[in-house]
């Protein structure tokens, strides 16, 4: 075997067995959590490389790279998702062309990605992206603004609102993230009371936190550096 191979394989599988144990020890159920292997920045080799040992779900964060990437790989059958800040401007490249969007976080996005899907007579599933620390500089609709967003989704034909994601502020450590995590589910919980409506994903956890947001209900995290090694910045 190649050595970049073996360690994808090795890094791929303590992160699966991670993630089973978290579960566990949350009383949860591991096939409750998917793994989003995010890809971006790595070569489409190493993608083909996790999908040879049986992965599907790869995530990508900048629309130029993914795009290119998807069609390098189109024989495969790959589940892409788009979990990046995503501009107005390059809406129509995303919608019809990812299993599902994470980071939907304005109406005037929706609005577009909606557009798209009606025009190409698809489904597009989305998240609400939320930006529950309150940070100025950082992409994700307000907790004040949520219900409202959610309400306008629902009224799009093209789009099928899934659940919840939030990126929290970086600490590098599981504990910090924990109470963002908390009151994403609480977000998430209120929701689907006010609204009348079922949200099955909550898509929180990354390389340093996604232990503690297995334990807070994430059904999907993104996991980038602890499989694939850090990405040149
Ligand atoms: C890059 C990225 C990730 C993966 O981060 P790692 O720390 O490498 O696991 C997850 N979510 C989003 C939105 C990202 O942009």
């Amino acid at each position: 075997m190649e050595n970049r191979e073996k360690e994808l394989l090795r890094n791929y599988g303590e992160v699966k067995s991670e993630i089973d144990r978290a579960a566990e020890k949350a009383g949860r159920k591991p096939d409750e959590i998917q793994l989003v292997a995010v890809s971006k920045f790595h070569p489409a080799s190493d993608v083909e490389i996790l999908f040879k040992a049986g992965h599907r779900v790869f995530g990508e964060s900048y629309v130029q790279e993914a795009v290119a990437k998807s069609e390098e790989l189109s024989a495969l059958d790959i589940e892409w998702h788009f979990i990046g800040g995503l501009q107005s401007k390059k809406a129509k490249y995303v919608a019809g062309n990812f299993s599902l969007v994470h980071s939907v976080d304005s109406s005037k996005l929706a609005g577009l990605l909606n557009k798209k899907a009606v025009a190409l007579g698809v489904k597009q599933n989305i998240l609400l992206q939320v930006n529950s620390a309150g940070e100025e500089q950082k992409s994700g609709v307000s907790e004040k603004m949520l219900q409202n967003l959610a309400e306008e989704v629902m009224e799009f034909e093209g789009l099928e609102l899934q659940g919840l994601m939030c990126l929290p502020p970086f600490f590098g450590d599981s504990e910090s993230s924990r109470p963002y995590f908390r009151r994403l589910r609480e977000l998430k919980e209120k929701l689907e009371k006010d609204l009348g409506i079922s949200l099955p994903h909550l898509s929180m956890g990354m390389t340093d936190d996604y232990v503690s947001a297995i334990e807070e209900g994430a059904t999907m995290v993104r996991i980038g550096t602890r499989i694939f090694g850090k990405r040149p910045v």
